[in-house]
């Protein structure tokens, strides 16, 4: 997908803030009227038409007229929303050149003013093959509703926690520094997708690595659910890190051992098909600790004593909500079951399809509170106030309205729709923030970003915000 920045350079206050109106309003709305977005921009001068126009050329709202006359978000307005949230706290001054384009997901470099480059991965649900959609579909198919962007914003939460807690436990991840909606601000991994790689000087070493891995996961109540060569970084000394979380699940999980089988047997795959390694003499030894395998010299799932780390506890106790856990693992087990292996991966780009479209977008939860400002501030009481009132505002099929976690908003009650937003908000701090206490410990991602030699590269600057 493409990610014009340049466009943001000419958007207009006015321009942002109806776009965050259509935002705000998709969280009872799948289509928010045009008459409600007017409502909540409440722009001193009016305009509100002209500026949706404006909006809809740019590809950053879609229209749709067929219940009523109304707009959505597009994932580049969505997009624009979260890159323009977090320059605006400082995290980049640029976006520069993509660096990858994932099965859910498209990856660009972005850079801070002094030139530390980092990653930004923008997660795309929605955007993969009809196979791997079509299964998704089978599960989605019994809801009245569903969300891609509600579902990408859960997903990037959920990969910046894992990538945190990961690496506070010493697993070779990359530095998670932040998170907005559905983007991942991290540090930039050195070196290639294994997938890459034709050579190895070591490639046993590299092999016991990547296993040892797998099972050290596994001690710490984990499985990454999707390791395999295009998961898996490697830099010019061989050196390991792995990244793309949002799919690993518990240890408890009822099909851990199938997925915990499937990562060791696509690691195991690979070399062996790559570098015709054997694995026989391989595997006994890991990190310097014995571990049971079978036969083939494939660690055995049941030997592993899963209790160094309870990892899968403290995560689940994080920030999310039950009910987020469950919408988001369904939906992540109808893909993970179907890509049987990295042979999915190499879907052909032509085979990929956008599904958004025909997407229904309803109830964008509203995660962006954390940064709050003044203008949020009316705006969500604009949206209060318009949503509590007596409302000539068109409905849902079945007469309701409906919110994000699909539960009713009793819109008369001003106390508890507060208290609802506050728990979002403090929800989301912790989530979003992590261990990180103080806004000013942000400045030590300088020292950890990455290379900043590559700032010549990024030309986009967005600091004329
Ligand atoms: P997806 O979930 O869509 O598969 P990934 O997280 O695997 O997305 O990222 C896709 C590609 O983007 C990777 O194969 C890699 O080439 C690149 N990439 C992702 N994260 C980083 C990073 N932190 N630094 C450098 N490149 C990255
Ligand atoms: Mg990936």
């Amino acid at each position: 997908m493409k990610l014009d920045v340049d466009v943001l350079r000419y958007l207009t206050k006015e321009d942002f803030r109806v776009l965050t109106a259509v935002e705000m309003g998709m969280r009872n709305h799948e289509i928010v009227p045009a008459e409600l977005v007017e409502r909540i921009a409440a722009l001193k001068h009016g305009g509100t038409y002209k500026v949706m126009k404006n909006l809809l050329k740019h590809k950053l709202l879609h229209h749709d007229a067929s219940k009523y006359d109304g707009f959505r978000l597009t994932y580049l307005g969505y997009d624009f929303l979260a890159i323009k949230t977090l320059v605006n706290r400082g995290v980049f001054a640029a976006v520069g050149r993509q660096l990858g384009v994932g099965k859910e997901s498209d990856i660009f470099e972005v850079a801070t003013e002094d030139g530390t480059v980092m990653a930004m991965k923008l997660h795309r649900l929605g955007r993969t093959s009809f196979r791997a959609v079509k299964s998704k579909r089978d599960y989605l198919k019994h809801r009245s509703s569903f969300n891609w962007l509600y579902l990408s914003r859960l997903a990037a939460l959920r990969e910046f926690s894992f990538m945190k807690a990961l690496e506070e436990h010493g697993f070779p991840v990359p530095n998670a520094i932040d998170c907005n909606r559905h983007c991942v601000i991290m540090s930039l991994v050195p070196g290639y997708p294994l997938v890459q790689v034709k050579q190895l000087a070591n490639p046993e070493v590299v092999f016991n690595t990547i296993i040892g891995l797998v099972v050290r996961l596994a001690e710490h109540g984990l499985i990454h659910c999707d390791f395999n060569e295009f998961n898996i970084m490697i830099d010019d000394d061989e050196k390991i890190t792995m990244i793309d979380f949002p799919q690993m699940v518990s240890v408890s999980h009822r099909n851990a051992q199938m997925y915990f089988d499937r990562d060791v047997e696509c690691v195991f795959k690979f070399f062996s098909k790559r570098f015709n390694m054997s694995f026989h003499e391989c595997t006994a030894d890991i990190d310097g600790t014995a571990v049971d395998t079978d036969d083939s010299g494939r660690p055995s799932f049941t030997s592993i004593a899963k209790d160094t780390g309870f990892l899968d506890k403290e995560l689940s106790a994080s920030g999310f909500t039950k009910k987020d856990q469950d919408e988001i693992a369904k939906f992540i087990e109808g893909g993970i079951k179907n890509d049987a292996s990295s042979d999915d991966e190499s879907i052909e780009d032509d085979e990929q399809t956008s599904v958004l479209n025909e997407a229904d977008t309803m109830g964008v939860d509203s995660l962006h509170l954390v940064d709050q400002n003044d203008e949020q501030i009316e705006l969500e009481r604009n949206v209060r106030t318009c949503e509590a009132g007596p409302s000539s505002e068109p409905e849902n099929d079945d007469g309701s309205t409906e919110d994000g976690d699909n539960e009713t908003v009793n819109n008369d009650n001003d106390a508890e729709l507060e208290k609802r937003l506050n728990k979002v908000r403090r929800r989301a701090v912790t989530a979003a923030r992590g261990g990180r206490k103080t806004f000013a410990s942000r400045n030590t991602y300088k020292d950890k970003g990455g290379k900043s030699s590559n700032s010549s590269k990024i030309q986009r600057h967005l600091s004329s915000w």
